[in-house]
């Protein structure tokens, strides 16, 4: 059994599995919804909490959920984690159980996100102040207004920018602020931000956690005190992970460490040869030296991730040409996956947005988004060079 002892990748295999009368070596799947009792006077030790036992799917008890949810809770290293249908579900919860003072954006976020918090918040009065991630003396003034819900991206998409957690967090905590992350980019093997000092970590696990483009869900870990709230936001919104994809996520879990390290090896392989190219005008990686957050990325995280991004050097439709000459790369959404994909942000995460505000964020129509996957570096690499010849 998983104790707080174990590394890493034990963990990932070993931390919540539930043994069965069978001898089955991994948490079967609970594919039910709801779970009978021998008597009334023993459904009601259940639901009035004086035995443990389970009751309800869409309330979140049921043995395939909380198995993930024990194990996700160990590698963020939180006191729980709660399991939910999506990314977006997990973001929604967040913001609605902790942003009711008000929620500041740090930075660049999700479509999605940008669209509930700009959007469809403020017609339930939920009010979001948006601002760039370096500016510390904005966001000190705000705080000294108003004890907000600190919410940010890092690494960010799509230039992986990097915030400072520790830096952020120490700041919000003197104004009796809270800190949520949405750490999907980097994965609990690369970066813990509980450990750094966040108070709520989210992942959209159809990204790595997942690993297989095969999933959709979402986790949030925290301390048990900040996921009470979001636990009952969950449970009426009906937002639950359902028991197969969560069966699902923790069979990929088990592999998650040696999948993100070695998208980790071979993006920054692939990034530094992407540099050298002469019709490659920068690239940005969290693991090269010229990336800005370069300093940063090397202390709060352990490996710089599988995402990169580039702007080719060429007129219009160079990057498309590109793009259009790969065959081993897919194009298509979605990331974190065991194949690499590959997409254009001012077509696809950022084409709601004007040419001049993409501008103003560093996206022009040739800026490239990759999602290393685990195919063989080196035919990666061809694939890239062989595409780059077609412009
Ligand atoms: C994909 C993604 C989301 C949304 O996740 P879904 O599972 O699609 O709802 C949120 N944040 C980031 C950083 C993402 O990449």
């Amino acid at each position: 059994m998983a104790t707080k002892n174990n590394g890493f990748a034990t963990n990932c295999i070993h931390a919540g599995e539930i043994t069965d009368q069978f001898g089955a070596p991994h948490t079967p799947l609970y594919d039910t919804t709801t779970f009978r009792f021998s008597s009334t006077a023993d459904m009601l030790n259940v639901i009035e909490g004086r035995n443990s036992g389970y009751f309800y799917t869409r309330y979140g008890t049921n043995p395939s959920v909380m198995s993930v949810e024990a194990k996700l809770a160990s590698l963020e290293r939180a006191e729980g984690a709660l399991a939910f249908a999506s990314g977006m579900a997990a973001i929604s919860a967040t913001l609605l159980a902790h942003g009711e003072h008000g929620v500041i954006c740090l930075g660049e976020v999700y479509g999605g996100t940008w669209e509930l918090m700009s959007r469809q918040l403020p017609a339930l009065n939920r009010h979001t102040s948006f601002m760039a991630v370096n500016d510390l003396h904005g966001l000190e003034r705000l705080l000294a207004k108003q004890s907000s819900l600190i919410y940010l991206e890092t690494p960010s998409n799509p230039l992986l920018e990097i915030a400072d957690i520790s830096q952020i967090c120490s700041l919000a905590h003197r104004y009796g602020a809270k800190v949520a992350i949405d750490s999907t980019f980097a994965t609990p093997v690369n970066q813990q931000p509980l450990s750094l000092g966040a108070d709520i970590v989210i992942h959209s696990a159809t990204k790595y956690l997942g690993g297989h483009s095969d999933l959709t869900g979402g986790v949030v870990a925290a301390a048990d005190n900040m996921l009470e709230p979001m636990r009952i936001w969950r449970k009426n919104l009906g937002q639950i992970l359902a028991p197969d994809s969560a069966h699902l996520l923790a069979r990929s879990l088990a592999t998650l460490e040696v999948r993100v390290q070695r998208q980790n090896a071979t993006a920054l392989h692939l990034a530094t040869a992407l540099q050298k190219h002469p019709l490659v005008k920068q690239v940005y990686y969290p693991g090269l030296e010229s990336h800005c957050g370069h300093e940063i990325a090397k202390r709060q995280m352990r490996g710089f991730g599988g995402m990169i991004s580039l702007t080719i050097d060429g007129e219009a439709g160079a990057a498309t040409r590109m793009i259009d000459s790969l065959q081993l790369f897919s194009i298509a959404a979605s990331l974190g996956g065991v194949e690499s994909l590959i997409s254009q942000p001012a077509l696809t995460s950022h084409r709601d947005l004007s040419a001049e505000m993409r501008e103003s964020r560093g996206i022009t129509d040739n800026s490239i988004r990759l999602s290393i996957g685990l195919e063989t570096p080196e035919d990666l690499e061809h694939d890239l060079m062989q595409a780059l010849a077609k412009i």
